[in-house]
């Protein structure tokens, strides 16, 4: 594990070497909305080493969940060229919401399945 300081460490450095962008839509960020991304996740026998980590703003980290990086990076990429007139954040936050209903429609169906 990765302490703060050494964490934020790790963070200024990867956001300069990124130009200070997003990994995945590549939208410029501030130092503050960058969060620590492990391109493989830890759960997936990733490590805390540099070639596994990358930058990514808040949504992308949010939404990236456990999916492929790859998979991920063409994911917001279609997103982001798609987008002429909705920005991506505005298309990642719907994406967001979508998600979060249908992760609470699950929940629900989960709890009526056990009260039942
Ligand atoms: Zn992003």
């Amino acid at each position: 594990m990765l302490g703060s300081k050494q964490k934020r460490a790790i963070r200024q450095e990867l956001h300069e070497a990124q130009g200070f962008r997003c990994f995945y839509c590549r939208r410029s960020m501030p130092d503050n909305a960058a969060t620590i991304e492990h391109v493989i996740p830890r759960a997936d026998g990733g490590d805390d080493s540099m070639g596994n980590l990358v930058v990514a703003c808040q949504w992308c980290n949010c939404l990236r969940d456990r999916m492929d990086h790859e998979k991920f990076r063409r994911v917001v990429d279609s997103l982001v060229r798609g987008g002429a007139s909705l920005g991506p954040v505005d298309q990642l936050t719907r994406m967001g919401e979508l998600k979060a209903r249908r992760k609470g429609a699950a929940a629900r169906k989960r709890k009526r399945a056990k009260v039942s």
